[in-house]
């Protein structure tokens, strides 16, 4: 069986490092087992999509790392729930319903007052034709409810009937369907609910595996009943935990919090964010993963907690740094270019600052202290000021290496009698302006005597 698998976020607003967990688990679920990922667009829901939320998730997932081998809007695929939901029409396993949500919830309440389970009774189903005109002709017009396989002969004897699925997070799983209402599919406009667009589409498009979040696995009893009403094998499900921020809230899409796009506009690298989302809430230690292969080696459904995970944004920095910190040049190569490091002097630039960096964009200003001194003049003491001065007056003759900062150094020991601190701060702050940074020895080669000789004070 070749392994398909779908991420299929409604574009309603920028996803988050939640949605970005769904996304990434099935990323590296098709990864590993050499699968199909299709990017698919719940947006039946014409009113609250939008196509820049769309080409945003595109942009995100790609930004990732995640390159679907085919996308699909929901919203052109009409024609193919108008076929199926015939199809079941025509079968009885859709039936038409009139009643109010207010008939509803008076039926709701003499169910309970007589000790029956508050699910829809089918009264519907009961209607004759006639009746069925009569409601049409009062102006009702019907909304459509597919019919549970939960009963032998008679639908308004409903005995218990379980579905059972072997879940890749949870185990066995297993659902009543004679404790559910017949689930309504088709509105009264003729708009789908969210089951049977998914349930259409997972089987049209041959989904084998269907990874997401575990707020869906109420859903999944009826899904399984209506991938086989629909003549087709369920796939398999995985219901992974959900992420919280860390007061324990839910993380939402509306709020815009922690989306992937302000994560990326605030200098997070995408292995940060991916590393986090896949290993946070695993028995896994979260730690930054240099590339998706590496990743995957660490990935592995049944080691997730079935319990929420608290997630905190200051992991990211951490992960962000440990990532830079052993980044190699090729990595950030083009990014150096665009804020104007030159491509003679990036290499050494980069692994001279790379170890002091919180985000990449950070190297741009050790490049201008590089190339264009301390961004104020230092202040020195009037005992430093002496000091610094001979210092510079000692520099070695060049051609200068890695080995030029110890020689210089040395010989500064030597004549001043300074050692530790009171030797290296006050030529730290001449060099750069400031009281920590990068390793002297890396930075000395990219000063050069001159530029070295103009920071003397
Ligand atoms: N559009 C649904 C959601 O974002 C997809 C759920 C599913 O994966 O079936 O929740």
């Amino acid at each position: 069986m070749t392994v398909t698998v779908r991420f299929a976020p409604s574009p309603t607003g920028n996803i988050h490092i939640g949605n970005a967990r769904t996304a990434l688990f099935n990323w590296l679920f098709a990864l590993k087992s050499g699968g199909r990922f299709i990017l698919r667009f719940d947006d039946t829901d014409v009113a609250r999509s939008r196509q820049e939320y769309a080409d945003q998730i595109q942009t995100d997932l790609h930004w990732l790392g995640i390159r679907p081998d085919v996308t699909v809007h929901q919203s052109a695929r009409f024609d193919t729930y108008a076929a199926a939901a015939d199809r079941l029409k025509a079968a009885g396993l859709l039936y038409p319903c009139y009643e109010t949500a207010e008939e509803l919830e008076l039926r709701r309440k003499v169910r309970l007052s007589r000790r029956l389970p508050p699910v829809y009774g089918r009264e519907a189903l009961r209607l004759t034709g006639e009746e069925r005109a009569a409601l049409e002709a009062e102006g009702r017009t019907p909304y459509w409810r597919f019919l549970l396989p939960n009963f032998d002969g008679d639908p308004a004897q409903p005995r218990r009937t379980e579905v059972r699925w072997h879940d890749l997070v949870r185990g066995e799983e297993t659902v009543d369907l004679a404790s559910l209402s017949d689930p309504v599919m088709v509105r009264a406009d003729g708009t789908y609910l969210y089951t049977f667009t998914s349930v259409v589409d997972d089987a049209d498009l041959g989904i084998s595996h269907i990874i997401r979040g575990d707020d869906h696995v109420t859903n999944t009893g009826v899904q399984i009943a209506l991938f086989h009403a629909l003549g087709t094998q369920s796939p398999v499900f995985g219901h992974h935990n959900l992420l919280t921020a860390a007061s324990g809230e839910g993380l939402s899409k509306r709020t815009g919090a922690l989306s992937v796009k302000s994560l990326a506009e605030d200098g997070i690298e995408p292995m940060a964010v991916a590393s986090l989302a896949v290993l946070i809430g695993t028995s896994e230690n979260v730690s930054a993963m240099p590339s998706m292969e590496a990743l995957a080696t660490h990935f592995d459904l049944e080691r997730t907690s079935h319990s929420a995970s608290k997630f905190d944004p200051a992991d990211l920095v951490q992960l962000n740094r440990a990532l830079i910190h052993q980044m190699p040049y090729e990595d950030v190569r083009d990014r150096l270019a665009r804020s104007g490091v030159p491509a003679d002097r990036a290499e050494a630039l980069w692994l001279a600052v790379r170890g002091n960096l919180d985000r990449v964009s950070d190297a741009a200003r050790w490049w201008r202290i590089v190339d264009q001194g301390p961004d104020a003049a230092p202040a020195f003491s009037d005992e430093d000021i002496g000091f610094v001065r001979d210092a510079f007056d000692m520099l070695p003759p060049e051609p200068w290496d890695h080995g030029t900062w110890k020689v210089w150094t040395e010989r500064v020991k030597e004549a001043s009698g300074r050692k530790g601190k009171a030797l290296f701060a006050p030529l730290r702050l001449a060099l750069t302006g400031l009281s920590s940074g990068p390793e002297l020895a890396d930075l000395l080669p990219l000063l050069g005597r001159a530029g070295t000789l103009a920071r003397r004070p």
